[in-house]
């Protein structure tokens, strides 16, 4: 059942119930009030009667005739002590009035008592007036009025209140209907929408709701928001999805390179009758080659799925001056015919993993030696400023292109030059070097940039927060 149902059950079934209980107070109190008029009546009818002269219970003597003392509606009848009938006024005609034996027996205290008894002609309500003399019962007179007026009356007030009630109960429940239908509105939207959504993966959707800010409200308010949370989500994992189709696709892609000049290799050396021996010191310094390339594109792999999986580098302080300084060193060991300069470094430290760091100075440094030509310069240093430590390797290569730098940081990604230049054929990597450097980089919370003048050359800079004694 509907919520929409229920609330409007429930409120029209508490409507009906409290006009049921307030017709059943009226009618009872209507029914007492009108009673206790009738006795009032007859109370003060039978002291006229009984106690303002002297009582014969002979209503045919001039003095009790019915139409003097008492109202033509009123029924007079008088028994004995015994309850024999010894008079009773003409508009009874032949009805007795009926009594209780059995009260006479307690009626010498003379206290009145009323009965409601039912008739052919509808109810009739009795007051039995015992009469006393000297402590003897000297009779009882029944003074009697007929309830039919009152009784219709009552009749004709519970039609009206039962069918005005149902009446009000219909009526409040087609209300009740239509109201709990506006308010519920809303959620018939928003269930809508998330039927929708659920159905066509369409997270751009969101409830159009333009209510007061009350319950309603606020749920579609956190369901729009659970949306922009969901769409995010939803975008990221595409995004990372598409990005490891990618990476797959394009690391089957390198690794198939070396993996097809090795096979094509061994088919030489399988060759019947075999190469020359010349050939064959060229074939198999052409396996190693490859071969090394295959380790360094794996290792470089590992690295990356690693940084994917979200393992945590540690973060330590770092000194900077040890970690040029290692960094000149290996730039002299292989940087031969290019001039290598190292800056003077402030004396400060960073927040970060050592050797993440040397991996990060290592690719840079290997870049800067393979792109830069002999008789080049490569410019090693560091500063500080806002809080941040800034690393930089400087060189006088050729430089990126505009249209290049912004994809440098991509996974696989080389330039066309690189992908023509000497650097490549040599053994070079296959475009995940700085993307390596990015991801590690970043994992310390740290950034790298890249700017750079075609034919004049490029700068690395990575900033790491600076940790202050
Ligand atoms: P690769 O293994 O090809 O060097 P990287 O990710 O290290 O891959 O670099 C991506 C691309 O960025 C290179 O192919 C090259 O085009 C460009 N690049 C990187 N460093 C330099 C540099 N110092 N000078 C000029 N171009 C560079």
């Amino acid at each position: 059942m509907s919520i929409r149902l229920r609330l409007t059950l429930l409120y029209s079934g508490l409507l009906a119930l409290t006009l049921f209980v307030l017709g059943v107070v009226l009618v009872v109190t209507v029914s007492r009030v009108t009673l206790s008029t009738i006795e009032s009546a007859l109370v003060e009818e039978a002291r006229s009667i009984v106690y303002s002269r002297p009582f014969r219970p002979d209503f045919n003597h001039e003095g009790y005739d019915s139409r003097r003392v008492a109202a033509p509606a009123t029924y007079v009848q008088a028994r004995g002590p015994d309850g024999a009938i010894l008079s009773r006024t003409s508009n009874l005609g032949d009805f007795d009035l009926p009594i209780d034996n059995s009260r006479l027996t307690t009626a010498q205290n003379g206290e009145a008592w009323t009965d409601v008894v039912s008739t052919d002609n509808g109810r009739l309500f009795i007051l039995n007036q015992p009469v006393v003399s000297r402590g003897q019962l000297a009779g009882v007179v029944q003074f009697a009025r007929s309830l039919a007026d009152q009784d219709e009356s009552l009749e004709t007030l519970r039609n009206i209140l039962v069918v005005g009630s149902l009446l009000v109960v219909v009526v409040a429940f087609v209300v009740g209907w239509f109201l709990s239908g506006a308010a519920l509105r809303p959620i018939q939207r928003i269930t809508d929408t998330a039927r929708v959504i659920g159905a066509q993966h369409d997270f751009d959707r969101r409830v159009d709701y333009h209510g007061p800010p009350d319950e309603v409200g606020r749920l579609a308010t956190t369901f729009n928001g659970m949306l922009n949370e969901l769409q995010g989500a939803y975008r990221q994992t595409e995004q990372a999805l598409q990005s490891q189709r990618r990476m797959v696709a394009d690391a089957s892609h390198e690794l198939r390179t070396p993996l097809t000049t090795i096979r094509g290799n061994l088919g030489l050396l399988q060759r019947k009758p075999p190469i020359g021996e010349e050939d064959q010191e060229a074939v198999m310094t052409d396996m190693v080659d490859e071969t090394d390339r295959l380790i360094r594109l794996v290792n470089d792999l590992l690295v990356l799925a690693r940084s994917d999986t979200g393992r945590p580098l540690r973060s330590e302080r770092v000194a900077i001056v040890p970690l040029i300084d290692d960094a000149c060193r290996q730039a002299r060991l292989l940087g031969a015919e290019r001039t290598i300069e190292c800056e003077a470094v402030p004396a400060v430290v960073v927040v970060g993993d050592r050797d993440a760091l040397k991996q990060v100075l290592l690719i840079l440094l290997d870049n800067a030696l393979k792109y830069t030509p002999a008789g080049g310069t490569i410019t090693i240093g560091a500063a500080v400023a806002d809080r941040v430590v800034a690393l930089r390797i400087r060189d006088t290569g050729p430089g990126i292109a505009p249209e290049a730098l912004p994809h440098i940081f991509e996974r696989f990604y080389r330039s066309d030059e690189a992908r023509s230049s000497i650097a490549t054929r040599s053994g070079s990597g296959a475009g995940l070097g700085l993307a390596i450097a990015k991801e590690l980089i970043e994992a310390q919370h740290g950034q790298i940039t890249a700017e750079s003048e075609a034919g004049k050359g490029s700068v690395f800079t990575v900033t790491l927060p600076w940790a202050q004694e």
